[in-house]
């Protein structure tokens, strides 16, 4: 069963009034994330993974940010489009793993349920799906909180 891995990496600057979406989970914070789409950082970071994975483009070669119909886009969608496109290639996703990096919110209280919402988007189950996150240990501008990072890769086979 040949296995093929993709890496993706996504940033985003705080400061939009609006909520703070992450892996579909609404985030009690002072701002939301600035952005195209709802600027859903890990949606957008596994997105790329998935695409990578499969030698497929990325992210804005498929939902263009100059596009108005992606425009407060729902990144959820996205996440699941990619997923679609990797399967009619003849993939499946194996499992998928990101790291959030930020000083601020706390992510982890919010893990399970980035793991449930993924696992759904993905039809995986959540043993396959890994959220993880550290702070930047105040250094650079995600670590005086300017906005955050996510890193992310993904593993597909195909039979
Ligand atoms: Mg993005």
């Amino acid at each position: 069963m040949p296995q093929r891995f993709g890496l993706g990496y996504d940033s985003h600057r705080f400061g939009a009034q609006r909520p703070l979406i992450l892996a579909g989970v609404t985030i009690e914070h002072e701002s939301g994330l600035v952005g195209h789409s709802d600027g859903d950082a890990i949606c957008h970071a596994l997105t790329d993974a998935i695409l990578g994975a499969a030698a497929l483009g990325d992210i804005g070669s498929h939902f263009p940010d100059s596009d108005p119909k992606w425009a407060g886009a729902d990144s959820t969608r996205l996440l699941r489009a990619a997923a679609e496109m990797v399967r009619s290639d003849g993939y499946e996703v194996v499992n998928v793993d990101a790291t959030v990096v930020t000083e601020a919110p706390r992510i982890g209280p919010h893990v399970e349920k980035m793991r449930d919402n993924l696992a759904a988007y993905l039809s995986l189950s959540r043993d396959a799906v890994s959220i993880k996150a550290k702070s930047n240990e105040g250094m650079d501008s995600v670590g005086q909180g300017k906005g955050l990072a996510v890193f992310a890769v993904a593993s597909l086979s195909r039979d």
